[in-house]
């Protein structure tokens, strides 16, 4: 097993024919040249600086609402966020503990040096996969129009199958911090240039956004006595499938508020930020909003909650998570001493906005090959979301999407809005493209119970074994979990008791005389595996991970079967597809507004096109009737 990345030179890889490139060594870019590796594909990671791949460019956290539901679907096919995040993560919490499973949402806070270093032994440790240290500049392209490889700004050009471009904020990237601008594509990094001008070239609708990033704070600069502290959970559970036991010590966060000085300082100085000067007109993260944003948006509240999150466990680094700014220093100064807890607090580094192109994501297939370049992939923040997860979810399905494109193959690897929350962000992507930097949430998913986090690899895991990227040890591992809970399942399908039973037992259900089996029990919230357990003692030989899965199967059995029934009819429009040919400016009775729409979007269903806003009823049954009388089939489609 490899232990240390060893990079290859751009001269040395150019003598090779790749399958698959990967451009870019943050979350996507990882994710995807894992993936392409796990494919078979011969693979080369190549990224500015082999020193910076797994960096976290803002906040020391993965997971959240919505996004652990990413990183545990990453999980379940294969990738490598979760296994990193449990070998550097210092505080393990499940979000929204007191609702429903469905909607709970795993996080841990990292260990920024750490992450790196687990992402870099995990991609040190890939077989069919290396890495070039190298920028990239332009990319190589057949006569036809396909993606054929790279050119570095030393001029190597490298040849393959398939590009993945993965540059997150580095695309014509800019900093901002009150009037002062830097271009770099995050603090201390060179922008990509060049690369941009040759999508710009090639045809790409590219757009700017932005995102920010709160000052960091020197932890011993901070008083912690009069703030409340935030421990972890007291039984942390690890992201991955794979992980036995979490081994790095667990630390606490700390809460502390903004006030009506903080709000005043901030309202006095607000045309000195560049957000609100006029310098930046792009649009951040809505969900993520800086302090500038929330004091002028949420003028009413006298208060804003920050959570003082340690970078990590020997790290003078402390993110105050919620402050993110762009405003000058002196003012960045001033308004952090006015909050409790940092009146002498030392900034180690300054907070600052990021500006950076992206491209429309509807120039993309479902499987993230764009519509303009075959064999040319894109994935993660040049898409126009903002997040790890977002980006290392994506990632992982380009780098198997290219790995089979490099192959030769027909097939395509497609999740959908039933399938997994990957499925909905590719599809939001796809079909709606971006106004706003794009962030997973639950609420963006139809069917949120069968969603869940908890079954991730149940719902994923075959579909990565069918596709091929699943290693050797999750598929042993996922069989093993399977057969307990068949067991599990059969055993408690098994025994049975009736309500005077349970009633005499101690658990109270109602008194209708029916006998119910174990797992019927289960659908009651208050009766738990272990109350079973205490009734039939044979239940005692199933370890824990088993009862948890077993009673949430259970407490979802009956939603589950009605929501079935949606899907079915989801998957009716899902399956009638649409050519990529299709030129929808020549389909009769569809208004122009609505051919443009579906021109720049492409969708590759008729159910992603009814998603497109203004695409009606009416205007499906046009484009159907069309499509019928074309007889176009469904071999001639994209
Ligand atoms: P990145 O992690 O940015 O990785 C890009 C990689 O591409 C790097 O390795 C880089 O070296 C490489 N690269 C780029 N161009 C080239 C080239 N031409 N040749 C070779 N290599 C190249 N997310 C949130 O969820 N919430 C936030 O509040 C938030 N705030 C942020 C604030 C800042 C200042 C920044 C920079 C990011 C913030 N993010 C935030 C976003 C988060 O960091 C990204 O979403 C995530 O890192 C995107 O992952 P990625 O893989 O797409 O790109």
């Amino acid at each position: 097993m490899k232990t240390m990345i060893q990079p290859l030179s751009a001269q040395a890889a150019c003598q090779q024919k790749w399958d698959v490139l990967v451009v870019g060594g943050g979350h996507a870019g990882t994710e995807a040249a894992a993936a392409a590796a796990r494919m078979g594909a011969k693979t080369a990671l190549v990224t500015h600086c082999v020193d910076t791949i797994g960096v976290m460019s803002c906040n020391p956290a993965i997971g959240g609402l919505g996004k652990g539901h990413l990183v545990r679907e990453i999980d379940a096919l294969d990738g490598v966020m979760g296994q990193a995040i449990d070998r550097a993560g210092i505080q393990f919490r499940l979000l929204n503990r007191s609702k429903g499973p469905a909607v709970r949402g795993p996080r841990a806070q990292a260990d920024r040096a750490l992450y790196r270093q687990a992402v870099q032994d995990l991609i040190a440790a890939q077989d069919n996969l290396w890495v070039v240290a190298a920028a990239v500049a332009d990319l190589i392209l057949s006569t036809a129009g396909l993606c054929q490889g790279l050119i570095t700004e030393d001029g190597v050009s490298l040849q393959a199958g398939a590009v993945v471009l993965t540059t997150g904020t580095f695309l014509r990237g800019v900093i901002h911090r009150g009037d002062n601008r830097t271009p770099a594509g995050r603090r201390g990094e060179a922008p990509a240039v060049a690369l941009s001008m040759t999508l710009d070239r090639l045809g790409f609708t590219l757009g700017r956004l932005k995102t920010g990033t709160p000052a960091r704070l020197d932890r011993d600069s901070i008083d912690y006595h009069l703030l409340t502290e935030q421990p972890g959970d007291e039984d942390p559970q690890p992201f991955s499938t794979l992980t036995e036991v979490l081994s790095v010590p667990q630390v606490s966060c700390h809460i502390t508020y903004s006030n009506p000085t903080t709000h005043q300082i901030i309202a006095d100085n607000i045309v000195s930020s560049a957000s609100y000067s006029g310098q930046m007109d792009s649009k951040g993260p809505r969900y993520c909003p800086s302090i500038e944003d929330k004091v002028t948006r949420f003028a009413e509240r006298d208060r804003h909650q920050i959570f003082l999150e340690p970078e990590g466990l020997d790290d003078q680094n402390v993110y105050p998570n919620g402050i993110s700014t762009s405003l000058p220093p002196a003012v960045q100064d001033a308004f952090l001493k006015s909050i409790e807890g940092l009146e002498n607090c030392r900034v180690l580094h300054y907070g600052y906005a990021i500006e950076y192109d992206y491209i429309d994501p509807r120039e993309l297939r479902a499987t993230l090959e764009t519509h303009r370049v075959p064999h040319l992939f894109l994935a993660g923040q040049i898409n126009g979301t903002t997040g790890y997860e977002e980006a290392g979810a994506q990632g992982l399905m380009a780098g198997v999407n290219a790995a089979l494109s490099a192959s030769g193959s027909d097939t395509t690897f497609l999740l959908d809005r039933a399938d997994a929350y990957i499925g909905v962000m590719l599809d939001d992507l796809t079909t709606l493209g971006v106004s706003e930097p794009y962030r997973m949430l639950t609420s963006r998913a139809e069917y949120r119970l069968r969603l869940r986090a908890d079954n991730a690899d149940r719902r994923l895991t075959p579909l990565g074994l069918a596709v091929g990227c699943i290693g050797t040890r999750r598929q042993q591992a996922f069989t093993d979990k399977l057969a307990r809970l068949e067991q599990a399942r059969a055993l408690l399908d098994s025994l049975s008791a009736t309500p005077a039973l349970l009633s005499e037992r101690g658990l109270s259900i109602n008194q209708d005389g029916k006998r119910r089996s174990a797992f019927d029990l289960l659908r009651y919230s208050h009766i738990s595996f272990d109350d079973l357990a205490s009734l039939w003692p044979e239940l005692n030989r199933f370890d824990r991970q088993t009862r948890e899965q077993i009673k949430i199967d259970g407490l979802y059995a009956g939603y589950l079967d009605r929501q079935e029934a949606d899907i079915r009819a989801f998957r009716k429009d899902e399956g009638l597809l649409l050519p990529a040919s299709l030129d929808y400016t020549t389909v009769p009775s569809l208004s122009i507004e609505v051919q443009q729409k579906l021109q720049a979007a492409r969708p590759e269903t008729l159910g992603a096109a009814g998603r497109i806003s203004g695409v009606t009823p009416a205007a499906l049954v046009a484009l159907l009737r069309y499509i019928k009388k074309k007889k176009v089939k469904a071999k001639d489609v994209a």
